[in-house]
């Protein structure tokens, strides 16, 4: 049954590709997914391929009187599949819905402080990635995070590395890697990046990461993988051995591409 049912989806995504590619969608990735010209031929045929499935098959869903549009959907789908361009096949068939809101939204906060007390409240939200769930994005922020791709912020690149850490069932800042060693050098690099970034907020200085890479291993993960396409050159220079473990993982080299 899985096989047949693997071959309907081959077949169907196949055809999917053999269509057209569409000159609005072409004039969109140029503009709402800055790193798409600095792509080798290659790599920019394979992430059209890859968001072509990725658009036919999630539920995309409007909240907050949102119309669904195709520079939505081409937006946030190109900037979802270049973390995937050169991971194994399948890495976001879990997600199965996006939830787009115009901008910031508003959900009810709950925290459990020290003392044990549950404060609720509303906090303004620009993403979410949920464990077998839905990714909630605000449009404005993706807008933003796809046209500027040398701020470091990137809130599809966030919420998508979320949904990588979350594949093995456990949210704790680490992708499913191949083996013990991989996952030591990867506690080993990211405990250390961890514990100069805590050094150097507590002293006052410039961090490269985005100071929110602080709150934990997972936050961590996520930032660092916008830092990692976004500002590839800044962290080659500044974090060789964290770009190294994202390079290998993600295996791209963005600091190696033309202009960045
Ligand atoms: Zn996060």
């Amino acid at each position: 049954m899985l096989l047949i049912g693997s071959w309907w989806r081959n077949r169907r995504r196949r055809k999917l590709c053999a269509e057209p590619f569409p000159d609005v969608w072409e004039e969109l990735l140029h503009r709402n997914a800055a790193f798409f010209s600095k792509l080798m031929p290659q790599q920019q045929a394979k992430l059209r391929d890859d968001l072509r499935v990725f658009i036919a098959e999630k539920d995309w869903e409007g909240c907050n009187g949102l119309k669904m549009s195709d520079e939505i959907q081409v937006t946030i789908a190109a900037n979802a599949c270049l973390l995937a361009l050169e991971l194994p096949e399948g890495m976001f068939d879990r997600v199965r819905t996006i939830l787009v809101y115009p901008g910031d939204y508003v959900v009810p906060d709950r925290s459990v402080g020290p003392d044990g007390v549950v404060r609720e409240g509303p906090s303004a939200r620009h993403g979410e990635a949920w464990l077998r769930g839905p990714v909630i994005l605000s449009w404005s922020n993706a807008l933003e995070g796809g046209q500027n791709s040398r701020d470091g912020r990137n809130v599809v690149f966030h919420e998508f590395a979320h949904q990588l850490d979350m594949l093995d069932g456990v949210v704790d800042g680490m992708p499913p890697l191949a083996g013990k060693a991989q996952q030591q050098r990867w506690q080993q690099i990211t405990r250390q990046a961890q514990a100069e970034l805590h050094h150097d907020l507590r002293h006052g200085r410039p961090t490269l990461l985005d100071p929110y890479a602080a709150t934990n291993a997972q936050e961590f993960f996520a930032v660092a993988t916008e830092c990692f396409f976004e500002r590839s050159k800044a962290m080659r220079k500044r974090q060789p051995e964290l770009y190294g473990l994202l390079s290998d993982y993600y295996r791209q080299d963005p600091a190696g591409r033309s202009g960045k």
